[in-house]
């Protein structure tokens, strides 16, 4: 050993990183003494030996790998691998000569463990999070997406990675939601409100955010951040109809009482002309009192819902109040060559107020009845669920209700026949909801409709 060959053997002792070389059989020819305090082995053992027997468990990791590559391929390699046996990071640098590998190493545990707990915060904040978050390519193709996502439209992860989200949305919605995610792309959020398509073909009422990833000041992607809001939708939209229902309920009330008794006497006069008239006109008295009798027909309706009234509840028999419906319209239903086919269980008396009950099944069986101009049944279900209430079904095989018009079923005035009022099912509502129940209309074209009403048992004003 010359006095250079001295020289850089000491200084590799004395640097910081730890060091190693070894030959071309993989025998340690050197170790520094920072090396071997990493190692935690003593030089004077290592020396000679062959660095796989000696540290066996790097074979199946990148050392064994990335050494093997440097040798082979004479270039230098950097890599970082954590090597289990002494639960430690290293950051290692191999560089190949003629006589074999020379290996620079740093322990970085700290700064790999810091960097993976910041990681894994971020992580939670993605994985964690009950809204649903993803994110995009610039095209739109989704990288990654949270299991929030996965409930949120019933795609598996994998299946997202697959797509992009333009099959995701509604086509009415399409290129308003693509104008969005452009301008997102474009490094501007974006906050919108869209409807997606759930796996099952649902349609979903989604808020969305969409965030420009920006790396080293340039836009890579896009984060979308959605949260379900159709239920949300669906009370909005309930409360506005109601709203509208008692704002409209009121005036007409009052529009109504006011026409009352200027009516009453119109049609008193009237029968006393009429006794008089020449034959020959009697049939204009004819039409003059139905449309007399059809203004009272509407007022009447109306001030019965809107007229404060004193009601009194009662516990009834909601089955004897069928009947008596079922008795007051046989005679229509004949006429319409319709069956009504009742089914019904064993209930408990229901607190409520019998006459307006009566209303509503009058109204509903009517609407069923007029639904069938050719004739068909009309099933009735009647029975309790388990949570202290009775439930009416009406089932009829009509016309059906298109579905875009199913929202306007209630609006006072709103009817599709020729001599409605459109008050029978404003006021049915609006009963059932005096008696905390609930009603619910599904309907398809040309098939029938469902009208499904839940009554409390019990309900206590
Ligand atoms: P009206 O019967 O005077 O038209 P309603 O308030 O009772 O007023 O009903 C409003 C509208 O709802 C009807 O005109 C009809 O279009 C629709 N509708 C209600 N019930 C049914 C039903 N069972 N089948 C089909 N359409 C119905
Ligand atoms: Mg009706």
């Amino acid at each position: 050993m010359n006095q250079l060959e001295i020289d850089t053997l000491e200084i590799l002792d004395r640097i910081t990183d730890g060091f190693f070389s070894v030959d071309t059989n993989w025998n340690f020819t050197y170790i520094n003494s920072k090396a071997s305090q990493l190692l935690f082995r003593n030089r004077e053992d290592l020396f000679g030996k062959n660095i796989w027997s000696e540290f066996p468990e790097a074979v199946d990791l990148p050392f064994y790998e990335q050494y093997t590559k440097a040798v082979t391929e004479q270039v230098s390699v950097q890599f970082d691998s954590f090597f289990p046996p002494l639960d430690t990071w290293f950051d290692v640098r191999a560089y190949p000569s003629a006589n074999g590998l020379s290996v620079y190493f740093l322990d970085v545990t700290i700064k790999k463990k810091a960097v993976s707990e910041q990681q894994q915060h971020y992580k939670s904040l993605f994985e964690q999070n009950p809204d649903a978050v993803f994110s995009f390519d610039l095209q739109g193709n989704y990288l990654s997406v949270n299991s929030a996502m996965e409930q949120l439209l019933g795609y598996t992860e994998a299946e997202f990675l697959q797509i992009s989200y333009l099959p995701l949305v509604e086509e009415a919605e399409l290129q308003r939601t693509r104008n969005h995610y452009e301008l997102a792309a474009a490094g501007y959020t974006q906050h919108y409100e869209t409807k997606a398509l759930h796996k099952d073909g649902r349609v979903i009422h989604v808020s969305v955010t969409n965030i420009p990833i920006i790396v080293d000041k340039e836009v890579v992607g896009v984060y979308g951040i959605a949260k379900d809001i159709t239920d949300h939708k669906a009370t909005e939209q309930q409360l506005i109809k109601s709203e509208k229902l008692s704002a409209i309920g009121q005036l007409s009330a009052s529009i109504a009482h006011e026409i009352r008794n200027p009516l009453t006497a119109l049609k008193g006069f009237l029968q006393i002309m009429r006794s008089s008239a020449p034959s020959k006109e009697i049939c204009y008295y004819e039409i003059m009192a139905d449309e007399i009798a059809r203004i009272e027909q509407i007022t009447g309706e109306l001030l019965m819902v809107a007229k404060p009234q004193v009601h009194h509840f009662h516990y009834e028999n909601l089955k004897e109040i069928f009947h008596d419906v079922n008795t007051l319209l046989s005679s229509q239903a004949l006429m319409n060559k319709v069956n009504i086919k009742v089914h019904s269980e064993e209930i408990p008396l229901v607190y409520c107020v019998g006459h307006q009950l009566k209303q509503v099944l009058i109204n509903l069986i009517k609407n069923a009845i007029e639904s069938m101009p050719s004739g068909g049944n009309i099933h009735v279900f009647i029975d309790k669920t388990n949570n202290d209430e009775v439930i009416i079904i009406i089932q009829d095989q009509g016309c059906g209700i298109p579905e875009d018009l199913l929202d306007n079923i209630g609006i006072p005035f709103y009817t599709t026949k020729q001599k409605g009022t459109g008050l029978g099912m404003m006021t049915s509502f609006k009963i059932i909801e005096s008696h905390a129940g609930s009603m619910e209309i599904t309907s398809k074209e040309g098939e029938g409709t469902v009208v499904k009403i839940l009554l409390p048992v019990h309900f206590v004003e």
